[in-house]
């Protein structure tokens, strides 16, 4: 491994997003079942979770999933006690709300610099993957 989580993610948010500069978020490579990467918390304290097979992955991937789950932060950051709630509810129960929450979350990493990357996420993603596509971030790209 060439490069440290915790120094991949300091890259990101002091280049990406500086509103979690002062943000506690702990990292850790964990067996997920269901997902590469997963997040979680409270204002007080977030986490991200690493499958641990990545391990391995390419310093892109890995970058393209961190800034992933960074962009869900900082909307559940924006979020009231009562919207978090229902976003927790419908993310759980209604395929359609989670594909559309995924999808903006997918424009907001292209937004913050890191479409590429997030290309590489994609392509390791299962075919459940409810994100952009990978032609559709490509199409996105172009300027
Ligand atoms: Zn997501």
């Amino acid at each position: 491994m060439v490069y440290e989580l915790r120094n991949v993610l300091d890259e990101i948010v002091s280049n990406s997003f500086p509103e979690l500069k002062k943000q506690k978020i702990n990292l850790k490579y964990e067996k997920l079942s269901e997902y590469l990467f997963n997040f979680g918390g409270t204002m007080n304290h977030y986490w991200i979770s690493v499958e641990s097979t990545l391990k391995k992955a390419s310093k892109k991937l890995i970058q393209g999933g961190i800034a992933h789950e960074l962009c869900h932060i900082v909307n559940d950051m924006n979020l009231s006690k009562y919207m978090k709630r229902n976003d927790l509810k419908l993310y759980k129960k209604n395929s359609r709300y989670r594909q559309m929450d995924e999808r903006h979350n997918d424009l907001q990493v292209i937004l913050r610099g890191y479409g590429i990357h997030l290309i590489e996420l994609i392509k390791k993603c299962s075919k459940e993957n409810e994100g952009l596509t990978v032609e559709e971030v490509k199409t996105l790209l172009k300027r």
